[in-house]
């Protein structure tokens, strides 16, 4: 297992939830999934970011079909580690989606409401079809139902960070998902 630059358990995090193996050859899995699925399609892949990245980079990299890429930002209002609801676009797609195949690439679904509102608003521009990735799941936390058609893995209540994942832009570059320690976020 390696940290970059930090020897043992970095002093923030409270345990290493999912080892950089583990992700690996889940998000591989996922890959095989992905690549039989949308054979022939030519399926545009939308990341979230900046969450995403990484899991992106890794999946596109396992694939066996051609892809095409793009981006989208959003910043959901509220406080780092609690969503509002409300969602804005900080960045939206280069290009038009109409008549493509969409894949939405999240790093986590928690209440749901980000990926409500970006599974609506890009409904609304009529691809051929619009479905959802995510690496991670946190299914406790769900206050709107929304359709995961790809799933790395279900996770407890915490708060994690690691593989693209932040806090207050902190510790997105860890290979490892780590619940961050309580008392770091809520000071
Ligand atoms: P939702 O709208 O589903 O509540 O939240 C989705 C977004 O909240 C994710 O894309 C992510 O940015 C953030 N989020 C939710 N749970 C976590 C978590 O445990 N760790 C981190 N780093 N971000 C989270």
């Amino acid at each position: 297992m390696r940290f970059t630059g930090v020897k043992g358990l970095h002093p923030h995090m409270q345990k290493i939830l999912l080892t950089e193996e583990e992700i690996q050859s889940r998000v591989r899995q996922i890959a095989g999934q992905i690549s039989s699925d949308y054979a022939g399609q030519d399926p545009l892949l939308v990341g979230i970011l900046k969450g995403a990245f990484i899991f992106l980079a890794d999946l596109v990299r396992y694939l066996t079909i051609p892809v095409q890429l793009d981006f989208i930002a959003v910043s959901s209002y509220g406080n780092a580690s609690e969503s509002s609801g409300a969602v804005r676009i900080l960045k939206d797609l280069d290009q038009s989606i109409e008549g493509l195949h969409v894949l939405i690439v999240e790093d986590i679904v928690d209440t749901g409401l980000t990926l409500n509102y970006l599974r609506e608003n890009l409904r609304a521009r009529e691809p051929a079809s619009l479905k959802v990735c995510t690496l991670l799941d946190k299914p406790s936390r769900r206050l709107v139902e929304v359709k995961i058609d790809y799933n790395g893995f279900v996770i407890p209540d915490e708060f994690v960070v690691g593989y693209g994942l932040d806090y207050n832009g902190h510790y997105r570059y860890f290979r490892d998902i780590m619940v961050l320690k309580r008392e770091v976020y809520a000071r």
